[in-house]
């Protein structure tokens, strides 16, 4: 499952390509083929990326919605190269998408010469314009909606740092945090609370603030809040400017550059059970929250501040 910072990152690339473009949208696989012919053709307004969901605004008040979902992924090409950004192993790019060729892993270079390629595979929807194409596969939703639908999705969705600029989302997490008497290691990645935070952030998130996992969400004050929203807000754009889900911050530079190649170095727990904390040297526990295995401290992460 793709964490927020990933699919930013895909629509920053969609935007670069295909922002104020007239864009011939259709579905090789045939599961999308009305959707596509609803938005074929038509300019292409805007593209956001709102925690795991990204939507495209099109002419005529239409827009598109997906969610990738577990499978979902993106292979996005231009006549130059072709860029391959996949929701479940963008971890694994650096920097710039890593460069992936359509289709078979050893097609020759040659045969980028000849643009569009062909769909390969299940392609729900490809998305094309004279220079560049996107090909989408396996999402979770990829459907059509109208400007009131999207916005009863999006009223759905908690504040994502990056489209929620300024206090207001700081202002609407603090609120639902505030609200509900559930652990805040199922809060955070309750995607109506805040978006776009899964397992390894919320992992890694807890462990930089040495919060336990099972506390009340309600218990914490408006400070500690905030700091868990602003740390966020920092992540994430670290996560999209690098690639990389890099969440220790006790690192030197080249100690960084270490660890922003290698996922052993990069968490301070997230897969890290039977190991010593960096911190104390105590074992990381694994434990299953809401049948998602959760990582911490158990020293680190003491319980404090639990009782209402
Ligand atoms: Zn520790």
């Amino acid at each position: 499952m793709p964490e927020g910072h990933s699919v930013h990152r895909i629509a920053n690339l969609l935007r670069e390509l295909f922002l104020d473009h007239e864009v011939s949208a259709s579905s090789p696989q045939g599961r999308f083929r009305e959707g596509a012919a609803l938005v074929s053709g038509s300019t292409i307004l805007g593209i956001e990326a709102i925690g795991k969901q990204l939507f495209i605004q099109w002419e005529k008040e239409r827009w598109l919605r997906v969610h990738l979902g577990i499978y979902g992924a993106w292979d996005i090409a231009t006549r130059d190269s072709l860029r391959g950004l996949s929701g479940v192993s963008s971890r694994r790019s650096l920097g710039a998408p890593r460069v992936r060729k359509m289709g078979k892993h050893d097609a020759p270079r040659e045969a980028l010469e000849v643009f569009p390629p062909e769909p390969v595979g299940q392609v729900r929807l490809r998305l094309q314009t004279d220079d560049a194409l996107a090909d989408l596969r396996g999402p979770t939703v990829c459907e059509v909606l109208s400007p009131d639908e999207v916005d009863s999705v999006r009223a759905r969705l908690g504040p994502d740092p990056v489209y929620d600029k300024g206090t207001k989302g700081a202002d609407v997490f603090a609120s639902r945090v505030g609200k509900t008497t559930r652990p805040i290691g199922i809060v955070l990645m309750d995607q109506s609370v805040v978006s776009g935070i899964g397992n390894v952030y919320r992992a890694e998130l807890l462990f930089r603030h040495r919060m336990d996992p099972f506390r009340r969400a309600h218990t914490l004050d408006r400070s500690e809040i905030d700091a868990l929203w602003r740390d966020w807000s920092a992540l994430l754009a670290d996560g999209i400017a690098t690639g990389v889900m890099m969440t220790r911050n006790d690192l030197t530079k080249s100690q960084r550059v270490v660890a922003l190649e290698n996922t052993q170095e990069r968490y301070f727990v997230y897969r890290r059970h039977g190991q010593p904390c960096r911190v104390c040297g105590t074992p990381i526990v694994m434990a299953e929250m809401a049948a998602r295995k959760l990582y911490l401290c158990p020293n680190c992460q003491k319980s404090t501040g639990s009782v209402s």
